[in-house]
């Protein structure tokens, strides 16, 4: 896709990959550039509805942030949103959930409502009502579409409806209930006008339940390319799908991480003839870390959220990764006390990771080093977030 970034993330591999061959140098200029597009692409995530609809919870959940934690969203009945509100991402700072005042608010009547809110730094709107979209929330769907952004109809509280419904039906089916409530849903906004809106029930107190991921995945999928990576590890881990998708995006940056520490202040690694550049690789271990929300931070809310004891969160990770600051130390110290690693280095696998970059002789074998460096440690910490998720799950499902 062409766009404000100038050319698809496969022209910008091609022509990182081209330059690599013929001006090293260039070529590292353009990887940096690519990784710093890649991982700080600012993404801003409008959500609307009336006072009461749970905009602000869906917030917090979205941010894996507590109601009652500092920096989260006021919630509760009496709250009421008069301004248009940023909310970061605890993790990664180019995230950002926008809370935005209901449409027909004295300051935001529905005609000026757009321009007040500023829509043009929104990637997409999500408007959100308990199941009985308005006609304030039709309006202003059809006027999100006339200025060429995206919108989503969120259901929320659905896990309400599902146990009023789950009460008063005698053959209450779960599958069958959802779907007439997103059909009652779909017919009533087609009614008013929407031609084909694209409707999801959520509960944020559940949020791996219902049709959440079903939301991310369609986000995922209609987001522009360069976009999709900041979603992905903004998304809290809360199926092994999500996990996946993370590790995925993580594993296509690593070819370039390596080039980037191809010779520079590298460090020669005992036992072995290459060096590797360990601060390179302390700063994308951090990112893996706080991607996976293995931080200290990240893992008390999922605590105080879970009711899962930290030390039990901690207790479960074996990478020596989670939970601390991550330094050029500890990844010299963690290379030299795993054997695996080590040995891992020293085999020689060169001609993959030369097919996929190119790269002149003398930058191949830090590189090389630094790759399955990289590699390893991608899987400890996807391993351990896999083990947290399934010690919550495992503790929150017990009975
Ligand atoms: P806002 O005014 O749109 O920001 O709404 P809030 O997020 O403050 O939510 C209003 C009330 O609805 C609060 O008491 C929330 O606890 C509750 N609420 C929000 N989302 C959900 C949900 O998914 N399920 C349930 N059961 N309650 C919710």
């Amino acid at each position: 896709m062409e766009g404000q970034w100038g050319s698809s993330i496969h022209e910008q591999h091609r022509q990182i990959q081209e330059a690599m061959k013929t001006n090293p140098t260039q070529g590292i200029a353009k990887i940096k550039e690519y990784l710093g597009k890649q991982n700080n692409t600012p993404l801003n995530i409008a959500i609307t509805g009336e006072t009461g609809s749970g905009k602000s919870t869906f917030i917090n959940a979205f941010r894996g942030i507590n109601n009652s934690d500092e920096g989260a969203a006021p919630t509760g009945v009496v709250e009421t949103t008069t301004e248009v509100e940023p909310y970061p991402h605890p993790n990664l700072p180019n995230v950002t959930l926008w809370d935005l005042p209901g449409v027909g608010t004295p300051n935001f009547p529905a005609d000026e409502y757009l321009k007040k809110v500023g829509f043009e730094r929104f990637d997409f709107f999500i408007i959100i009502a308990a199941c009985r979209f308005k006609e304030n929330d039709v309006k202003l769907a059809l006027e999100i579409k006339r200025m060429g952004r995206k919108f989503y109809f969120l259901c929320s509280k659905i896990d309400i409806d599902m146990y009023n419904e789950e009460r008063s039906q005698r053959n209450f089916d779960k599958q069958k209930t959802l779907k007439a409530i997103r059909d009652n849903c779909i017919k009533g906004l087609r009614g008013q006008g929407i031609e084909a809106p694209q409707v999801f029930l959520v509960s944020s107190f559940e949020l791996h339940q219902f049709d959440f991921l079903l939301l991310q995945e369609t986000l995922e999928r209609e987001l522009p390319e360069h976009k999709r990576n900041a979603f992905v590890c903004a998304l809290p881990n809360i199926s092994k799908e999500i996990m996946k998708k993370k590790k995925d995006a993580y594993q296509a940056q690593i070819k370039y991480h390596a080039l980037l520490s191809s010779g520079v202040a590298a460090v020669p690694l005992p036992g072995l003839s290459v060096a590797v550049d360990l601060a390179l690789v302390a700063g994308v271990v951090t990112q893996y870390v706080i991607g996976f929300r293995l931080d200290k931070e990240s893992l008390k809310r999922l605590s105080d959220s879970s009711g899962v004891p930290y030390s039990e969160l901690v207790s479960v990770m074996t990478s020596q990764l989670g939970a601390t600051t991550i330094t050029p130390q500890l990844i010299q110290k963690l290379l030299s006390q795993i054997p695996r690693i080590l040995a891992l280095i020293a085999a020689e696998e060169v001609s993959r990771f030369l097919i996929v970059i190119g790269t002149p002789v003398s930058m191949i074998l830090s590189g090389v080093s630094t790759y399955k460096i990289l590699k390893f440690f991608l899987d400890l910490v996807a391993d351990d977030a896999q083990r947290v998720f399934e010690k919550v799950v495992k503790e929150t499902t017990e009975v």
